[in-house]
């Protein structure tokens, strides 16, 4: 087997006899990125005993033991599961549970939530913001089971009113964000928010195809894609709902 070392400084140590240094970063740093996480998070969830190991680990098929937030025993997945699926075994069988099915679907603020602040992501709101009304007291959904050890999602952008979340998608600078492991958490993102009556619509942008049943496939975000955005919200909840959270001067028919 070759040794390899990552860009992120995990692996091998670069320099070393024969060692490949590899340009990229190490597969559980990027799963890391594209899921909006840290390492840091990941080391306060592990069992104290395996922090170290951790710490040093590249590989997101490994597995570890887990603490839960809430307290309850110890459980053991991968990596990749804790990153991507359901967490502790014991809050998924509560949040499929009465008391927490009454909360599904709705969108709260959570103000401890960790803010992506793109460009891209930015102009988006502003362009949707010209074309209906954006609630801004908000940016995760109460959902029906966990998704990362969590009972809630955060979407990019909600709109409240009718249930329906935007998410941007490119592939980034490393050419393979969201693709893989990313798309198969985006669609059980996606299946845990219409679980709860909301829809996804996903700009798919810089050669990304379709993903999901609501996908606005583009070079790169223009108002003309924003425009089809709202078109397909149209479509989903109808011209009514939509037309009440127009914006300015009534779209021409
Ligand atoms: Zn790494
Ligand atoms: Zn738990």
């Amino acid at each position: 087997m070759v040794a390899v070392s990552f860009r992120c400084g995990h692996g091998a140590s670069a320099g070393d006899d024969g060692v490949v240094a590899l340009r990229r970063v190490c597969p559980l740093c990027m799963l890391l990125d594209e899921t909006h996480r840290s390492r840091a998070e990941l080391l306060g969830r592990v069992a104290p005993p395996q922090r170290a190991a951790l710490a040093r680990e590249t590989r997101v098929g490994a597995t570890y033991d887990w603490r839960c937030a809430r307290g309850h025993d110890r459980y053991a997945a991968t990596v990749r599961e804790v990153l991507t699926g359901p967490g502790c075994p014991k809050c998924a069988v509560n949040a499929a549970g009465p008391s927490s099915v009454r909360e599904a679907g709705v969108a709260f603020m959570n103000p401890g939530l960790r803010v992506r602040t793109s460009q891209t992501e930015q102009r988006l709101r502003m362009l949707l913001g010209e074309r209906i009304r954006l609630h801004h007291g908000v940016n995760a959904v109460r959902i029906a089971r966990t998704f990362f050890g969590r009972q809630e999602v955060w979407p990019d952008i909600l709109i409240p009113q009718l249930r329906i979340a935007v998410e941007y998608d490119d592939p980034g600078r490393s050419r393979r964000a969201h693709k893989g492991l990313k798309e198969a958490s985006d669609l059980e993102k996606d299946e845990a928010l219409r679980e709860v009556g909301w829809e996804v619509v996903r700009i798919r942008a810089g050669g990304l195809g379709e993903l999901g049943q609501h996908s606005v496939v583009c070079n790169a975000l223009t108002p003309a894609v924003v425009d089809e955005v709202v078109a397909c919200m149209r479509r989903i909840r109808g011209d009514d709902a939509v037309d009440a959270l127009v914006t300015g001067r009534p779209a021409a028919s």
